[in-house]
């Protein structure tokens, strides 16, 4: 395959984009990009810190003191690092989701981190996951994928995923935080959450992992 791949993997809350995203990228000997991670590690400072996301120089002061990275650990699993400290899991915490919601909806933020990712994968052979990657970050990218699933098994997703991580929320709890957030995604005025023209869409609702990214991987190889 040609050199400088841009794979991008979009959708919305639970739709299995990670595990997919990372298992691709594995595939390919790629790097992967988890771009919610960017808005959850903001979304932190803006916690910890009290700032009130209204108030622009404050967020600004705050962005340039930001600085997010991301490393492996011993089991290649990926870790995010907010000015040098681990908070791979604290930014999973249920507060923080609907935090990172609520200021991907302001354009200075996604200003912000739409140069970083770019910066980022200015050398491709990368699969980047997010909300926008095909849309507005990565217009031109190579491949394209929306990924989706219903709502139910969504929450059944996201609410496997918050136990593993320790955190524990009833169905109801997970669904309201999930049709809460589609909802904002799906409506901001800032690079709201749809499928590219030319995305790929596939519906995980019924698929294995594996069945998920055998079909992305066959999408590729066929070029
Ligand atoms: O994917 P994840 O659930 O970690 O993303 C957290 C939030 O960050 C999303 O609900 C969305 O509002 C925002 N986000 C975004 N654009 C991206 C990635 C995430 O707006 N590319």
């Amino acid at each position: 395959m040609k050199k400088g791949v841009i794979i991008t993997i979009d959708g919305p809350s639970g739709a299995g984009k990670g595990t997919i995203a990372r298992a691709v990228a594995k595939r390919l000997g790629y790097s992967y990009m988890d771009t919610g991670a960017m808005y959850r590690a903001i979304a932190l400072l803006v916690h910890r810190d009290n700032v009130n996301i209204d108030d622009e120089k404050k967020l600004s002061r705050t962005l340039l003191e930001t600085h997010i990275s991301f490393k492996r650990d011993r089991n290649s699993n990926l870790r995010v690092l907010l000015n040098k400290e681990d908070v791979t899991e604290e930014i999973r915490r249920p507060e923080i989701s609907k935090l990172s919601s609520d200021i991907a909806t302001y354009k200075a933020i996604r200003g912000y981190l739409k140069k970083m990712q770019r910066r980022i994968a200015r050398n491709g052979d990368i699969v980047t996951e997010g909300r926008d990657m095909g849309t507005y970050v990565f217009p031109d990218a190579d491949f394209k994928f929306y990924v989706d699933a219903s709502i139910s098994e969504r929450v059944r997703r996201r609410r496997l995923q918050l136990k593993e991580g320790g955190i524990r929320a009833s169905l109801e709890e997970v669904k309201t935080d999930i049709k809460a957030r589609d909802k904002q995604d799906k409506e901001r005025k800032e690079a709201p959450l749809h499928p590219a023209p030319d995305a790929v869409i596939i519906d995980t609702t019924r698929l294995t992992v594996d069945e998920a990214v055998e079909k992305i991987m066959s999408v590729i190889m066929e070029e």
